[in-house]
């Protein structure tokens, strides 16, 4: 039997994961990755951490070379965002305005920051999520003083502490009583 194409929409960790796996146990059909990313899969944790202070090289941060994906003939197409299509008829559209056809469908497309709603766009005023954010920010912090921190969940919080790491003055602003207590709860929060 033929094996079937399988579209995978989203170049995250999971999207990536899903198309190397399906070749590890053996899949010969067609695998495609969709994303509407800029850049070929990367590892997140790092846009905090290590990149965000300059301590790792960029290509250490891309879950795989780029060669890696034509060896294992996996189809990746960048900045390419789906914006609708068919379940029934098996078809996707494209904000660039193509279709594309699956057989079977892995929808990874992960997590979007939210902006704050009054907020106006600024040169100087980031969301963190992908790689070229945490580009910017790590730009923007060369010149900065002082970092106003909106947010202490796990990704605010590791920013803040990134900034102090890298010398700068930090202010950071929650709703909750302490930072970390929706991931963790207030009593480590506290800690
Ligand atoms: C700064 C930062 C630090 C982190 N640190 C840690 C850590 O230390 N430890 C930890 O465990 N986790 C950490 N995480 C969380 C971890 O990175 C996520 O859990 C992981 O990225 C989820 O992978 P994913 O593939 O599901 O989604 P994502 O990585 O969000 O990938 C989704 C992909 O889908 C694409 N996409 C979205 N919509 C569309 C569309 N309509 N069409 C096409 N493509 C689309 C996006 O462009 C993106 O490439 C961190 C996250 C961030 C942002």
């Amino acid at each position: 039997m033929t094996a079937k194409p399988v579209v995978i929409v989203g170049g995250g960790g999971g999207g990536d994961a899903a198309a190397f796996a399906l070749r590890k146990k053996g899949y010969d059909g067609e695998v495609m990755i969709l994303s509407a990313d800029r850049d070929r899969p990367y590892d997140r944790p790092y846009l905090s951490k290590e990149f965000l202070r300059g301590e790792v090289e960029l290509q250490k941060v891309f879950l795989h070379e780029e060669a890696e994906y034509s060896k294992e003939k996996i189809e990746i197409r960048l900045e390419e965002r789906v914006v609708g299509g068919s379940l029934r008829d098996r078809t996707l559209s494209l904000q660039s305005g193509g279709e594309v056809s699956f057989d079977t469908l892995v929808v990874s497309t992960g997590g979007t920051p939210r902006r704050l709603p009054e907020a106006p766009d600024s040169y100087n005023l980031f969301t963190l999520r992908s790689l070229r954010d945490s580009q910017a920010i790590r730009d923007g912090l060369k010149r900065a003083k002082r970092l106003l921190l909106v947010g202490a969940g796990f990704i605010g919080a590791e920013v803040g502490a990134s900034a102090r790491q890298l010398g700068k003055e930090v202010l950071m602003v929650e709703s909750a009583p302490v930072p970390l207590a929706r991931a963790l709860g207030e009593e480590v929060g506290n800690v």
